[in-house]
């Protein structure tokens, strides 16, 4: 088995796999870079453009695992790009999303490659997407060798539970077996239930790492975080102060939107409306649409029923007022420039009325990472576009993770037992972390840190 990383950075970044099991070759997730621009942002594409790629694999819908797809689809324009059922029901709003965003970041930060598709090749591809259930086994090499009767690698799809759809790939060939884990999260969200890996074994493990250097403090689990943000949204209510939770669209908005929903059900908070943006609401659409099809808690909580969610229309934010104890639950997650939250936390920092709560990862080298590691009264540099500001206002990280903690992947290892890991998906010290660890417990598997467009074997 060949295994290649596409990432083009050393960091997090893009997730993007190639793998060459016994002749049959298979592209796992394609990704951007978040904090990389234009062509630099993309996986190395370049490295596989001679191989003919059977078959597309995608792992979620979230950015950095899909959002260049339809470029690397350029390269196997007749490949299958298989995926869960439930990601197919989101992969194109993602996509055309994409469209808008790199169209709006070329006229207003002058990125003139953007955008790098359009929505007419977004479109032109869709038809070769393909959703499967999980625990469904797929044959995935191209059609002249399955008619050919040509042995056959399959693939099948285990819930990650991370966010709807998301799911590990297994790929099976004749002598040897390999395991991805996408993105995961072993433990119940509070819409999402945990991952179903439990009988996952295979001889190559390609891990995220992206909490490899997060220890979580004794006695800290989601209940007693939840509980907490739930205290702190109720004082800064009864203060009439604004509160800003920045989140993806994609998963945190709606988990956060079911941790507001049981908050007022509980009448811990009064209710009242949430602010949110368009595509996070077209999102919780599809939560709620997909119900009953997802493994997941609370089944009959619809949330576009249950809670007022206002959608903010462009232009609509800037004359909004912000005293009074209104909630905006909005994107982007790191506060790039030119969001919704980017722009309320402009207004909002120097307000002790206010609160910002952090929710999920943001990079340090992000707006919002920043933001999220400043002390009160300090002056600091927040981006381009807003300069230095002084914080004012109230600033919280809650512990609401949708990855799994380190500990639970590193016994996931040993369940898996494979004889080679492949650690990815993480920043350095994430990836060093799991590293020491695993050569502590598991001196006898093999651990690759592949570089950047280096084909391993394994
Ligand atoms: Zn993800
Ligand atoms: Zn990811």
């Amino acid at each position: 088995m060949r295994i290649t990383n596409l990432n083009p950075d050393r960091d997090i970044g893009a997730s993007s796999w190639f793998v060459d099991i016994e002749g049959s070759k298979l592209l796992m997730d394609a990704g951007v870079h978040p904090k990389r621009e234009g062509w630099g942002s993309l996986p190395l594409y370049d490295v596989i453009k001679n191989e003919e790629i059977d078959a597309i694999a995608i792992s979620h819908c979230h950015h950095d695992h899909v959002g260049s797809l339809p470029i690397v689809q350029r390269y196997c324009p007749r490949g299958h790009v298989l995926m869960t059922e439930l990601s197919y029901f989101v992969v194109e709003r993602v996509l055309h999303n994409s469209v808008n965003v790199m169209k709006r970041q070329r006229d207003e930060l002058g990125i003139k490659e953007y955008p790098l598709f359009s929505h007419e090749e977004v479109d032109e591809t869709a038809h070769l997407y393909q959703g499967f259930k999980y625990n469904r086994e797929i044959d995935w090499a191209a059609f002249h060798k399955l008619r050919a009767g040509m042995p056959s690698p399959t693939l099948e799809f285990l819930d990650a539970g991370h966010a709807i759809g998301s799911a590990g790939i297994m790929v099976r060939g004749q002598k040897e077996t390999l395991f991805f884990t996408g993105d995961v999260c072993f433990q119940d969200q509070t819409i999402l239930k945990a991952a179903r890996f439990e009988d996952v074994q295979a001889d190559v493990l390609i891990m995220e790492t992206t909490r490899g250097n997060k220890q979580v403090p004794p006695g800290l689990t989601r209940q007693t975080e939840a509980a907490r943000l739930g205290e702190s949204i109720k004082r800064v209510i009864e203060r009439r102060g604004s509160i800003l939770i920045p989140v993806f669209a994609l998963g945190r908005t709606q988990e956060i939107l079911a941790q507001l929903y049981l908050m007022m059900k509980n009448g811990q908070i009064p209710k009242q409306p949430i602010y949110m943006g368009g595509l996070g609401k077209v999102f919780t659409e599809i939560y709620d649409l997909q119900a009953h099809r997802t493994h997941r808690q609370h089944t009959n909580l619809i949330l576009t029923e249950a809670l007022e969610l206002i959608v903010l229309e462009q232009g609509q934010l800037d004359k909004m007022k912000l005293a009074g104890g209104k909630i905006f639950v909005v994107t982007a997650g790191m506060m790039t420039e030119k969001t919704a939250a980017h722009d309320l936390a402009l207004r909002m920092v120097g307000h002790p009325e206010h609160a910002i709560f952090f929710v999920g990862y943001a990079d340090p080298e992000t707006p919002g990472g920043r933001l999220k590691k400043t002390k009160p009264d300090e002056t600091f540099f927040f981006s381009q576009s807003g300069g230095e500001l002084t914080r004012k206002c109230e600033i919280d990280d809650f512990d609401l993770t949708a990855h799994a903690n380190r500990d639970d992947l590193l016994d996931f290892v040993g369940r898996v037992d494979p004889r080679v890991v492949f650690l990815g998906h993480g920043d350095e010290p994430s990836r060093q972390w799991f590293e020491q660890r695993i050569r502590e417990r598991y001196p006898k598997i093999k651990i690759h840190q592949p570089q950047p467009g280096v084909a391993v074997e394994a």
